[in-house]
């Protein structure tokens, strides 16, 4: 597996040849296959053996949070929800994680960034629904005075590719509140509910927040991965760069970005004018 985890890994979990067999044969069973049961038990099984990795931890417990991610390659089942809020598992139809002590953490979005590559090891009937390349910081959530953001990053490798390489990378940033009601007040204005985020008023000026320890991330060079600021050491994510369209097609022949959805976000400013 690519990137460092401190996390116990699961008995069964992929080594990138078993991860390859796996997708060689259900990859092709998932797309023909009509049973939803059936879809469920091959994305769980896949869930299942992926390596378990921190995404973060939190700033005002502790609590490490983790997650399957596959860090093989894209070909895989997730990748699908990036602008949900909700990390990078939860289309995995995996059963809810086992919540911890932790009551801080609010949103989950990640951002996966090509480094400039055509994904050409993609299947060709392989499309992913990504966000923006380039981590931001969400400011709607963060103008809750107790809200502190936490970023990482880990490598992902190219499909067939032996040993595995990092060529792509996906970061992680979530968003933590020390109370539930100041979170809730930030948020008022968004149309949905937690689990479903709205990426609009971004800022990509990282440093700032790092600098002002609003962004802290989790250190790298340390096996265990411990969470620090710039007091601890020099921000690792100064200069990121990539596409920021909050909306790209991913396939192997390239990357598209559709046409913004003009109309929704007309009736979406008068709603919120409404308020
Ligand atoms: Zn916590």
């Amino acid at each position: 597996m690519l990137g460092k985890s401190p996390i116990k890994q699961p008995d069964e979990v992929f080594n990138e040849h078993t991860y390859e067999k796996f997708l060689e044969t259900q990859y092709p069973r998932y797309q023909q296959e009509k049973r939803a049961k059936e879809l469920v038990k091959i994305q769980v099984e896949y869930g299942r053996r992926l390596p378990i990795y921190l995404t973060s931890r939190c700033p005002f417990c502790g609590e490490p949070k983790s997650e399957p991610i596959d860090t093989f390659s894209l070909n895989g089942f997730g990748w699908g929800l990036a602008n949900y809020g909700a990390g990078w598992s939860a289309d995995l139809g995996l059963p809810p994680k086992t919540p911890g002590k932790c009551r801080h953490l609010r949103i989950i979005s990640y951002f996966l960034n090509l480094r400039g590559q055509v994904p050409v090891e993609l299947f060709s009937d392989k499309q992913i629904k990504a966000g923006p390349e380039v981590p931001s910081i969400m400011r709607v959530p963060m103008a809750a005075s107790d809200a502190i953001a936490v970023i990482h990053e880990l490598p992902v490798g190219r499909y067939g590719e032996h040993p595995r390489q990092p060529r792509y990378s996906v970061y992680f940033v979530s968003y933590f509140t020390e109370r539930s009601e100041s979170f809730a007040e930030a948020t008022k204005d968004w149309g949905v509910h937690y689990g479903s985020v709205e990426y609009d008023d971004v800022d990509y000026d990282l440093v700032s927040w790092a600098e002002g320890k609003r962004l802290l991330w989790l250190d790298n060079n340390h096996p265990e991965l411990p969470l620090v600021s710039i007091a601890d050491a020099d921000f690792p994510y100064a200069d990121i760069e990539g596409d920021h369209s909050p909306e790209r097609i991913i396939t192997c022949t390239g990357v598209s970005v559709p046409q913004p959805d003009i109309i929704s976000r007309i009736m979406r400013f008068f709603q919120r004018g409404k308020k």
